[in-house]
């Protein structure tokens, strides 16, 4: 994951959607009419049909399961991954940033709740109002006291930045239970896990590659291709 990481920071910018990262979804939804059914949970997926949680059952040639790990697991058995990373999102508006370049913070003290930080308004201006900064804070878990764990890091941000950081209003905390596929080593010793499930069930999302949304990607890929040459 490190070499992966390393790579592709080397290699590219790295970016956000201008629009948020709605926007990735929102393209696909721009597909023709009909092609995408939203507010639809799937309760069972087997060759040839998946079923609706509401009992519809929808019949296709090729069922390929996109969803996060945990979900795959439910509805494909459990060897597929369940453990996942949780992470709690803090935002602050400032009236002066804390950096002025796009740069992402990592915590190099080794201690305190904060793992990474970043303005993204620095990159991104429509994150935010226009006279005011965005600053987004990442704390790995999600911690059992939501006040306590926002005190500390108030407290770190106060280490780091001095008393500006005092004036920041807590905007929003997002708690994501679960955010990515855990992925403590040994798990990247396969690098790439298969796609095809059995026969005219496919599988893709970030626990067949790597966690990241490169990873989500080209398993989709992987998973597309499949597709089409089990089709011929
Ligand atoms: C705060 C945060 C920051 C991140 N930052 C980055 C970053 O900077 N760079 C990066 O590369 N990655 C980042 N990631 C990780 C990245 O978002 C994930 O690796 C990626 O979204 C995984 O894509 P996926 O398609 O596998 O799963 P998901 O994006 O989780 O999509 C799966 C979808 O399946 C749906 N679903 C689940 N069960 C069912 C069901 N039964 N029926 C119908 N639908 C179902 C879910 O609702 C979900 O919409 C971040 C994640 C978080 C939470």
């Amino acid at each position: 994951m490190l070499n992966f990481v390393f790579r592709m920071f080397s290699l590219g910018n790295a970016c956000l959607p201008a629009e948020g990262m709605q926007a990735i979804p929102r393209q696909l939804a721009a597909l023709p009419p009909n092609s995408i059914r939203l507010r639809a949970r799937v309760a069972r997926v087997g060759p040839g049909a998946a079923t609706l949680s509401t009992g519809e059952e929808l019949i296709a040639n090729s069922v390929v399961v996109a969803v996060e790990g945990r979900a795959a697991a439910e509805l494909l058995g459990d060897t597929i991954s369940l453990t996942g990373q949780s992470t709690t999102c803090f935002y602050f508006p400032a009236s002066l940033s804390p950096i002025t370049q796009p740069l992402l913070v990592l915590n190099g003290d080794g201690r305190g709740p904060i793992n990474n930080l970043c303005v993204p308004t620095i990159a991104a201006p429509s994150y935010g109002p226009g006279d005011k900064s965005l600053v987004s804070v990442t704390v790995l878990g999600t911690g059992n006291d939501p006040d306590r764990l926002l005190s500390e890091v108030r407290a770190q941000l106060g280490e780091w930045f001095g008393t500006v950081a005092h004036d920041w209003r807590h905007l929003r905390t997002y708690s994501i239970p679960y955010a990515l596929t855990a992925q403590s080593p040994p798990a990247l010793n396969v690098p790439e896990r298969p796609v095809r499930w059995q026969s005219g069930i496919y599988v893709c999302g970030d626990h067949r590659d790597n966690a990241s949304i490169q990873g989500a990607m080209v398993s989709g890929r992987r998973a597309a291709e499949a597709v089409l040459k089990d089709l011929k």
